[in-house]
């Protein structure tokens, strides 16, 4: 098939079709395979030469996985779900594909990363939100995609078609990067330590949404903010509340004082940080000093500098407390995001490719990111090997914000950001 001959109105049928199969049955970090599965099947028809699952990530980066004993349900799930069995064995309890085209000619590697994983928030039951309305709402329990990654995964397939149809026109290679738990900042990091990027030229990660309305293009987000995630426990010793209560330990209070601490950490002269302790539990009865409590935390800075200071305050903080109150405390790293910003060549010629189109009202140089992104380690690593990377925003008009149980995209965008991609392959594998 020829790039001309593209059937585009088909396409876009498609693109809707897989954004709302994916929204249906969402798939959160580390679990997504129903969706690599279906991922890879449909990439390897059209002639990707693919890696997946275990070949994709460093097994000793990997973060926030969640326990080992509970990836077997997550797995009969995706199969009862309409996952490829098949691919799934292949991918040996690790999501993740990474799929390339290789023209052949010699060129330039181009990589572009796409996420696929939801966020842990339920649906709204609103008859009048979208997928309730029209049948593609979430069947999976606290599981939705709030954030559009549906949507990335869907136009990730979208390209590898057009870019098999136009494949006669390009150079070097096209890499298609489809990564598990981008939420929390828990995937990337594995993947880049695999080296899943090295050797590219170019690299492109883009983002549905975001406050960027439909109709407008982004050509470089900056300000996602360095962050680092974990999870903290604390064990000290139980005791009878007021027959022994000098015989305990009481975990809780060196939790709770640790957590109020936290939220103390002085800020920084050269920028912004934050910290937030988002879910804290402990203790086992009334009448019992409590022995054990858990934390989940996150520490972020506008710079990799200020996100390393909070992260080791954070850290004396817990060892301080837990030694108030002659606990153990131990910490598990479960997620980090750095910082990234475009590179001025490549967000020129991005430009140039997208005005080209015609497609977007508004072209805009650079885009205000919100929160963290842990693209950005695959950005960071294609620029310290000499190449160069943006993050560009795909703007929608969204129904509420991200992560939002009301949260939809408006579906147009889809065709607009595989054509927008497809123009800037076009024109850095000339
Ligand atoms: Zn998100
Ligand atoms: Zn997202």
């Amino acid at each position: 098939m020829d790039g001309n001959k593209l059937d585009w109105n088909a396409l876009e049928r498609d693109l809707v079709a897989w954004r709302r199969d994916l929204h249906k049955y969402p798939e959160s970090a580390w679990t997504e395979f129903r969706t690599s599965s279906l991922v890879a099947r449909r990439l390897e028809k059209l002639g990707y030469g693919l890696t997946v699952g275990l070949d994709t990530v460093e097994l000793s980066a990997v973060m926030g996985r969640p326990p080992r004993s509970e990836i077997d349900a997550h797995i009969q799930r995706a199969i009862r779900q309409g996952g490829d069995a098949e691919w799934i064995d292949k991918m040996r309890e690790y999501p993740g594909v990474v799929a390339a085209l290789k023209t052949g000619r010699p060129g330039p590697v181009v990589s572009i990363r796409f996420d696929m994983d939801c966020v842990d928030v339920d649906e709204t039951k609103l008859p009048s939100h979208r997928p309730n309305e029209e049948g593609f709402a979430s069947v999976n329990d606290l599981l939705m995609h709030a954030c559009g990654h549906d949507a990335h995964t869907a136009m990730g397939l979208g390209l590898a078609a057009v870019l098999t149809a136009k494949q006669d026109d390009l150079k070097g290679e096209i890499r298609l990067i489809f990564q598990p738990g981008e939420e929390g900042c828990r995937g990337a990091y594995a993947m880049t330590q695999k080296g899943v990027v090295d050797g590219s030229d170019y690299f492109l990660a883009m983002h549905i949404g975001g406050g960027v309305p439909s109709g407008v293009f982004g050509l470089n987000s900056l300000g996602y903010l360095c962050t680092a995630k974990f999870d903290v426990e604390f064990t000290g010793r139980t005791a009878h509340a007021a027959g022994a209560p000098h015989e305990g330990h009481n975990a809780l209070l060196a939790a709770a004082a640790a957590a109020l601490s936290l939220h103390g950490i002085a800020p920084h002269r050269d920028g912004s940080l934050r910290v937030n302790v988002g879910v804290l539990s402990a203790g086992t009865g009334r009448n019992v000093i409590p022995g054990k409590a858990f934390m989940k935390a996150e520490t972020r800075g506008q710079t990799q500098k200020i996100a390393d200071y909070v992260y080791e305050r954070a850290q004396k903080i817990l060892q301080g407390a837990a030694a108030m109150y002659e606990t153990e405390v131990t910490v598990v790293k479960t997620g980090a995001g750095t910082d990234a910003a475009g590179d001025a060549p490549l967000v020129a010629k991005a430009g140039e490719a997208i005005r080209e189109t015609g497609l977007f009202r508004e072209v805009l140089e650079t885009v205000q990111g919100g929160g963290s992104e842990d693209a950005t380690w695959m950005m960071r690593r294609v620029q310290e090997l000499g190449g160069q990377a943006t993050y560009l925003a795909l703007g929608s008009n969204i129904a509420a914000p991200h992560h939002n149980g009301c949260f939809d995209i408006d579906e147009s965008s889809m065709i607009l950001g595989v054509k927008a991609l497809a123009a800037i392959v076009g024109k850095l594998s000339q």
